[in-house]
């Protein structure tokens, strides 16, 4: 089921006070209307009903897609690798063998969800975008391109394509490539990546879980 809460929020511009209705888990399979209204960026938006003011709600959400097995937690901010939440995991204890992540913003979140619903592997994707992020720097001939989303997924055209943002302005820039270095990311997740997959509680895969597992798949690679 899908939680929501009311509470008096003050518009951090004009100071009004009103009332708000605030999502803080949402169950995709049983309200896909409220993964509509997440995904459209609608659900988070706050309104101030007297000023007009526009802002986006930073507060922990769960997300839960039953369906396809995974959960992904967006706690604002959140700069720990793992996290174990006893409560939580009491709640969804029969549910076992899902994948759960946690993620630091809402464009993270996004991400996490359309990957899991496109079938891939998160962690092979991560290390996918940082491979191409490392030729989309040297392309551009900048010293690092750090930010990017999956955005495009396709069988059938064989191509995977991230969204990077990029320079001191962060244009986007969209660069895809052959569904190949996936598959060779896959390679390297099933190589070295059991323990993390065996983890419990929630765990954050990123960038920097990127540049740690390559780190130590290079080292393996020169010892054997
Ligand atoms: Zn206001």
């Amino acid at each position: 089921m899908s939680n929501v809460i009311s509470k008096d929020v003050s518009c951090p511009k004009c100071n009004h006070k009103s009332g708000a209705h605030l999502y803080i888990s949402i169950n995709a399979t049983n309200d896909p209307q409220f993964r509509e209204d997440l995904l459209s960026g609608g659900l988070l938006k706050f309104q101030c009903p007297s000023c007009g003011y526009e802002a986006q709600y930073m507060y922990p959400l769960l997300y839960n897609d039953m369906k396809r097995r995974f959960m992904v937690y967006l706690i604002p901010q959140i700069d720990r690798f793992q996290l174990e939440d006893r409560s939580l995991e009491d709640d969804y204890r029969n549910l076992k063998g899902i994948k759960k992540r946690i993620t630091p913003d809402f464009n993270s979140m996004k991400e996490k969800i359309f990957i899991f619903e496109s079938g891939l592997d998160d962690m092979a994707v991560e290390l996918t975008k940082y491979a191409i992020s490392e030729m989309v720097a040297k392309k551009q001939n900048l010293g690092r391109v750090s930010e990017g989303y999956l955005t495009m997924y396709s069988r059938e055209t064989n191509t995977i394509g991230f969204t990077y943002f990029i320079g001191e302005n962060n244009e986007p820039f969209v660069q895809s490539a052959r569904l190949e270095i996936y598959r060779k990311s896959m390679k390297i997740v099933n190589a070295i990546c059991s323990n993390d997959k065996k983890l419990s509680g929630f765990i954050k895969i990123d960038r920097e879980w990127a540049e740690n597992t390559l780190f130590r798949y290079k080292r393996v690679k020169n010892e054997a």
